[in-house]
């Protein structure tokens, strides 16, 4: 029989309805595994480890990263899967940052969640987290685990969890997955896409790595963005890195301040990336002058990365390499976990 680890971190899909104040708080245990018998009667063992407290997912933070790491780290040898219930909000923050805590996976670890708490009767829940169960558990002919990566199982589709966007605060398909397709389909099966999927090395242990630098900053450029804010943003103590949104290819106005702004963080050791405002696409340095001068400022190309990937590996290499600037930036221009695409 196939085991499942289903780790409870909160969020909406754990949360009943106070009927005094009429706002969502998180249900009891006892509550919540009442509402989904369906768990307990499958041809997969479901064993739960509910977090203290539970939380809403804007309370999420490194530490609580560390946690869910810690979580699938301990139990690693002990189960098939893992799916971490977990709150929509910053469910791709999280997804992106144990990609790059857990490495070498050989387990699935799926994240899920739902836009309406499990016991409404028109709740996306069950659906999400009995699908996410099959798919963590889902393994080949010759008994490897089909989707071996951090993954979130959200509507219909599989993502890899370091490639999605939460873009929508009422829709059940909640995420997309701008720049990489869907690994897997739900629907009356469970497509795979198995040339999609990201296989680590068999041969390499599982490595965690938790520690992590939250001295990391966004840079949203706009027209008309002043001198002073981007003096005070860059002039941070502590700063470390900054995601520079830019336009379109990887944009930025030539007002001489601004690279001179950006020229000098570069000299004082910030770690500067330039990641697109836009949702799909790369950033291509060089390809107009407006991105040549990031370039001859010291500034690196993040290529089709998300925002919220983009963070949380820097946050990563800052924790790893608390010295080694010249490490972190070699790093940032590699493909760590099948977060980004470098031709
Ligand atoms: N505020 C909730 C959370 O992120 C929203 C949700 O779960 O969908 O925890």
């Amino acid at each position: 029989m196939k085991k499942v680890l289903l780790i409870l971190t909160g969020g909406t899909i754990c949360m009943v309805r106070n009927r005094e104040t009429g706002a969502l708080h998180p249900a009891d245990l006892d509550t919540f595994k009442a509402f989904v018998p369906e768990l307990f009667s499958s041809d997969i063992k479901v064993e739960i480890l509910p977090f203290e407290p539970l939380i809403d997912s804007s309370d999420v933070n490194p530490d609580n990263w560390a946690k869910m790491a810690h979580a699938v780290y301990d139990h690693y040898e002990a189960y098939d899967g893992f799916v971490i219930l977990h709150g929509t909000d910053t469910m791709s923050y999280s997804g992106s940052a144990l990609s790059f805590m857990l490495a070498n996976l050989g387990k699935p670890v799926v994240f899920t969640g739902s836009q309406l708490p499990v016991g409404v009767l028109r709740s996306d829940a069950k659906e999400n987290l009995l699908t996410a169960i099959e798919i963590a558990a889902a393994t080949d002919e010759d008994g490897n685990a089909i989707v071996p990566e951090v993954t979130i199982f959200f509507g219909d589709k599989l993502f890899r969890a370091n490639r999605t966007t939460k873009r929508n605060a009422e829709h059940f398909t909640a995420f997309k997955s701008y720049n990489y397709p869907a690994l897997a389909q739900a629907g009356v099966h469970i497509t795979y896409q198995p040339h999609l999927i990201y296989y680590s090395d068999p041969e390499q242990p599982l490595r965690l790595r938790v520690e992590t630098d939250s001295n990391v900053a966004v840079l949203k450029l706009f027209p008309g963005i002043t001198k002073p804010v981007v003096h005070a943003l860059l002039g941070t103590k502590g700063l470390r890195g900054v995601v520079l949104e830019s336009y379109g290819a990887g944009n930025a106005p030539s007002d001489k301040w601004l690279f001179e702004e950006l020229r000098q963080a570069v000299e004082r050791g910030i770690v500067i990336v330039n990641k697109t405002q836009c949702n799909t696409g790369s950033v291509e340095m060089g390809l107009y002058d407006t991105s040549l001068n990031l370039m001859k400022a010291g500034v690196l190309s993040g290529y089709d990365i998300t925002t919220e990937a983009l963070l949380t590996k820097m946050m990563y290499l800052f924790g790893e390499f608390p010295d080694d600037n010249e490490q972190v930036k070699a790093l940032l221009q590699q493909n760590l976990c099948g977060e980004i695409t470098i031709e």
